[in-house]
């Protein structure tokens, strides 16, 4: 249960309604508080309240009040206050992009970062239609090694185990640098370390911490390989052509952090025109491997670590998208959307900022978290690597980034569709403002979550109940569109 200062919640204000005490001894206890809410006179409106914020699981009260007030007589035209609602305060949705924090949110997220993705490629929610007919590429950039890690095996592989070595080496502790097992799924060993003394702690959250600027790097390579391609100096490139993108963050097992990107390739002024023809979508693909494969960033030279040299991956994936054959908008779009409300769970990280290192032990679910964890705290003490913000990204293993970057041109924003949505702030808004009226609001935080465990449970319930209707009606909808829906 979240965490409240929640408001006194009446069990009802009409006795009437109310089950009296012989009533309710009929009812098993855990029952009891379900009872007493669906008998409250005033529950259609809490349900109401359930359904204003999508179910949301962790909802922000305000309490206050909205005028409108006509500017010639000082007359109110119409006004609007919490103080009628059931808990004196209307909720707001919590608006948390992780799913492990709140299902309906995240999925409004996702939804919202689906749409950005498929506008900058197909076009729509004000990005002209003509930018599907320019260069797409999807690509993925992975981080190099920093030590051999259990890993999945391949399942088209029935033979593939986690690492065959001939001759079984062993590495200077005397560990073996092989695994016979096919780890299932579930395993927690994968991604952790053959050798925890092997393996390069330092390295790995380093990485993870400048990953952003390593990309920015590779963006300025990618422009110097375009030059080059197109026969024009690297200081004119960026007035012949632009290169705009949308990029998600995701971890992997290991606790790095991967790029899964869509490339678009502009006329230099506007969105709607089109790049030199020269500059196809085969030639992005390829001057995305090169640039990523020869960007490198230095970072500060310490004697406890060195002088770290930041790098991409050898694992490198740059492919066209096709609208009509090969990987499609629509898939390229679902597949980085899918990334966006996950942190570190995959990796088996924490959810939530870490703010005291003795808080790490109970937090990280592996040995291998745990120690990328506390690396976190003593690199980011270092004065050269202060400014990454280690500390402040402990529970990311390092990483700061957002999990969704765009450039400003690629697409629209999540403002932008949070805007045109305004779904709950209608309520704060009666009326409509013009030039005879003006707008007095006074709205004040109350507190956060369900007021309490039954409303909570209720919400839930109701959250579950819209996301099966949504997948029925998902499921209608593709069997018509596979022509099975006619029988
Ligand atoms: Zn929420
Ligand atoms: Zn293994
Ligand atoms: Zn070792």
């Amino acid at each position: 249960m979240p965490q409240n200062t929640g408001p006194n919640v009446a069990t009802s204000t009409n006795a009437s309604a109310t089950p009296n005490a012989d009533q309710l001894t009929l009812i098993p206890i855990e029952d009891r508080g379900w009872f007493e809410l669906l008998s409250r006179p005033d529950y259609p409106a809490i349900e109401q309240q359930i359904r204003d914020v999508g179910a949301c699981e962790n909802p922000v009260w305000l309490s206050g009040r909205t005028l409108l007030v006509a500017v010639a007589t000082g007359e109110i035209v119409s006004s609007w206050s919490s103080a009628g609602t059931p808990f004196g305060a209307i909720p707001l949705r919590c608006m948390n992009r992780r799913a492990t924090r709140c299902a309906s949110c995240s999925r409004l997220y996702a939804g919202d970062a689906f749409q950005l993705v498929r506008a900058g490629l197909s076009g729509g929610k004000g990005v002209p239609d003509v930018v599907s007919g320019h260069p797409l590429v999807f690509a993925t950039l992975t981080a190099p090694s920093f030590g051999p890690v259990h890993r999945r095996p391949n399942p088209d592989r029935p033979r593939d185990v986690c690492r065959a070595r001939r001759g079984k080496p062993r590495c200077p502790h005397g560990i073996p640098m092989t695994c016979q097992q096919r780890h299932a799924p579930e395993d927690l060993l994968i991604g952790q370390p053959l050798c925890v003394a092997c393996y390069d702690y330092p390295g790995h959250v380093l990485w993870n911490a400048g990953a952003s600027a390593l990309w920015a790097r590779m963006v300025d390579f990618l422009y110097w390989r375009l030059a080059r391609a197109g026969e024009i100096p690297r200081p004119h490139i960026r007035r012949t052509l632009r290169v705009e993108y949308v990029r998600v963050a995701e971890y992997q097992a290991r606790g790095l952090v991967h790029f899964h990107a869509a490339f678009r390739l502009d006329g230099p002024e506007d969105r709607s025109l089109e790049p030199p023809a020269w500059a196809t979508a085969e030639l992005l693909a390829d001057a995305i491997g090169q640039a990523a494969s020869t960007a490198r960033l230095r970072l500060a030279e310490t004697v406890e670590i060195g002088a770290p040299v930041l790098h991409f991956g050898q694992q490198l994936d740059a492919r066209p998208i096709v609208l009509d054959t090969g990987l499609p908008a629509e898939r390229a779009a679902g597949y980085l959307a899918k990334y966006v409300t996950k942190g570190t769970e995959d990796a088996h990280g924490a959810d939530r900022p870490i703010t005291h290192r003795s808080q790490i032990a109970a937090l990280a679910r592996t040995d291998h978290v745990r120690a990328l964890m506390y690396t976190c705290r003593t690199v980011g003490a270092l004065a050269p690597y202060e400014a990454l913000g280690l500390h402040r990204w402990t529970h990311m293993l390092g990483f700061g980034g957002q999990p969704l970057t765009k450039t400003r041109r690629y697409s629209s924003t999540f403002t932008a569709l949070r805007q045109a949505r305004a779904d709950f702030r209608g309520a704060l808004r009666p009326g409509i403002e013009d030039e005879e009226t003006v707008r007095d609001s006074q709205w004040r935080y109350a507190w956060q979550g369900w007021p309490n465990a039954t409303i909570a449970e209720q919400a839930a319930g109701i959250g579950e109940e819209a996301e099966y209707n949504r997948e029925v009606a998902q499921d209608s909808a593709d069997g018509l569109a596979r022509g099975r829906g006619a029988e």
